[in-house]
């Protein structure tokens, strides 16, 4: 039996910067992974000379300022080696029109916007607002959705009076922004918004809370920016563990929860973890819990028998998405047509690619040689359903529909690649131990985001969620702002009410 402060389960980015944050405050902290490496969605792996990033390819947060930043300042550890992705990436709307690069510079997608979309400045400049209004009010951590006076008091303290305004669109969608603007027949706009929103928060030009929908379209931009990590996604993850390392948290891999039981008369959790041909036991005072939050139906069926509510708030989460995503390499000089590391295009057969490309020489690949690799939404559960059989022949025919796609779009001829393979959601399920792989966090319509999603603090004191389910939703930077804002509330629960960054 080991003890200790604070038990954080998963090295995901989520964990590993809320573990990270804990132990540089002093806490006793250990890190159980069910991996035998760090990272989750945002890690890498390795194939012939090849590395891989197995899901997140692009970061966002890493400018001065900016969530992961502040984080890695606050911890004292080296920012990652990064560039700044100019343009963001280039949708092919495969409409006979020009392609759109996202530019960096605002100046320039100002101008790009004006030619691409004619008509739509007004809808920008609202997003432009409310994203304002947004960032002012996330730079002061509130805590979402309020639970209890502190979290109450922190929601306070963070509104500014343009959030009063721009809460009035708390149940908008980007549709009615649209509307608003005269743009709800701007079939062009729409199909554009579509394919960037669902990337972003899995939902649709009419299902993206407005809110929500207007940050994550200024992401790309001055003074944000999305960048490309040099290396691979794992530095982001590296930089962590050295991090955890330095404040003498423990991390331990290949360690897989298998239950959580709360000692009422002890007044600690008790949490019990298969390793290899042993099992263990942990006994925490509070723990980080950041799998999915559909994992603790497995994990805490005692507990949650009690708190029937709860457990159907968990049952009848909407299912979130799976993720096809072909990894790939080949000669620079085989593949024509690329100016930017990031594409997104739509297929009629397969719906939105997102393909990211390695630069020459980041280590992604041998000299002369780039990694490739394009993902697509699917739906999770149906993977699961097929016999062996039909799902090797089904995985075969998505490889070999995905390489024809990217072979027609990047005039590459289907010879010419060094490597290809397919993860579906049970390799995801494998390497992320998601139920089902699903992937991204919950759908970010107006029934789920902010106030109306699921709170980090459970009916049961001491235990906490964290990561892509939880405000403010996926994505790196996401999760590392959930991750600040748990470790704020446990500060709290211990009577520390002013830590900030
Ligand atoms: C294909 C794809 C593309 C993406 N692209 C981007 C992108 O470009 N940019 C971006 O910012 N984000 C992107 N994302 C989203 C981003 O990767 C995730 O939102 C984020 O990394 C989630 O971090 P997390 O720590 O919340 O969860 P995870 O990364 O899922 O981490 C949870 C960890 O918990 C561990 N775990 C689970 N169950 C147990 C258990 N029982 N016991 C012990 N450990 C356990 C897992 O092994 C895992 O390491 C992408 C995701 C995917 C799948």
């Amino acid at each position: 039996m080991i003890k200790t402060e604070v038990l954080v389960v998963g090295a995901g980015i989520a964990g590993l910067t809320s573990a990270a944050i804990l132990s540089k405050l002093g806490f006793s902290v250990t890190l159980i992974e069910s991996h035998t490496q760090s990272g989750g969605c945002a890690g890498t792996f390795k194939r012939k000379n090849y590395v891989f990033d197995v899901g997140a390819t692009q970061v966002a947060g890493l400018e001065k300022g900016g969530i992961h930043s502040k984080i890695f300042d606050f911890l004292d550890i080296k920012i990652p080696d990064a560039t700044i992705l100019d343009p963001a990436c280039i949708v092919d709307l495969k409409d006979g029109s020009s392609p759109i690069p996202i530019w960096y510079k605002k100046n320039d997608w100002i101008a790009e916007r004006e030619i691409q979309f004619p008509g739509s400045r007004k809808f920008w400049e609202l997003c432009s607002y409310i994203h304002q209004s947004n960032w002012t009010f996330a730079n002061k951590y509130p805590v979402l959705p309020i639970n209890n006076f502190w979290d109450f008091s922190q929601l306070l303290r963070a509104l500014a009076p343009s959030n009063l305004v721009t809460g009035i669109l708390l149940k908008s969608t980007v549709f009615d922004l649209l509307r608003i603007c005269g743009l709800s027949r701007n079939e062009r706009l729409i199909n554009f918004l579509n394919l960037q929103l669902k990337l972003y928060s899995q939902e649709d030009v009419y299902n993206t809370a407005a809110l929500y929908g207007s940050t994550v379209l200024q992401m790309c931009q001055q003074p944000h920016g999305l960048w490309h990590m040099n290396k691979s996604m794992q530095s982001l993850s590296e930089g962590l563990e050295d991090s955890l390392n330095k404040t003498g948290a423990h991390i331990f891999f290949g360690q897989e929860v298998n239950s959580i039981i709360f000692d009422s008369q002890a007044k600690f959790w008790k949490v019990f973890v298969k390793s290899k041909n042993s099992y263990l036991e942990y006994q925490a005072n509070d723990i980080v819990y950041t799998p999915p939050p559909q994992s603790l139906l497995k994990h805490l069926k005692d507990l949650l028998s009690k708190e029937q509510s709860y457990k159907n708030r968990l049952t009848t989460l909407p299912a979130p998405s799976g993720a096809l995503v072909f990894y790939s390499a080949l000669k620079k000089k085989h593949i024509k047509r690329i100016s930017s590391n990031h594409y997104q295009f739509v297929s009629n057969e397969l719906g939105s690619l997102f393909v990211s490309i390695s630069k020459e020489g980041d280590g992604r690949a041998p000299k002369g040689e780039i990694t490739l690799i394009a993902s697509l939404f699917t739906k999770a559960k149906d993977w699961f359903d097929l016999e062996k059989k039909e799902y090797i022949e089904k995985k075969k025919e998505y490889l070999e529909k995905i390489s024809f796609e990217l072979e027609s779009q990047f005039n590459i001829a289907s010879d010419n690649w060094l490597h290809k393979e397919l993860a579906t959601p049970l390799g995801f399920k494998k390497w992320t131990n998601r139920p089902n792989g699903i992937v991204g966090g919950l759908g970010q319509n107006p029934d789920i985001f902010g106030l109306f999603g699921l709170s980090s603090r459970t009916p049961f004191q001491g235990l906490w969620l964290c990561g892509d389910s939880i405000y403010p939703g996926e994505g790196t930077a996401g999760v590392s702002q959930s991750a600040l804002m748990v470790s704020r509330q446990i500060l709290a629960s211990k009577g520390i009410y002013n830590f900030n960054l």
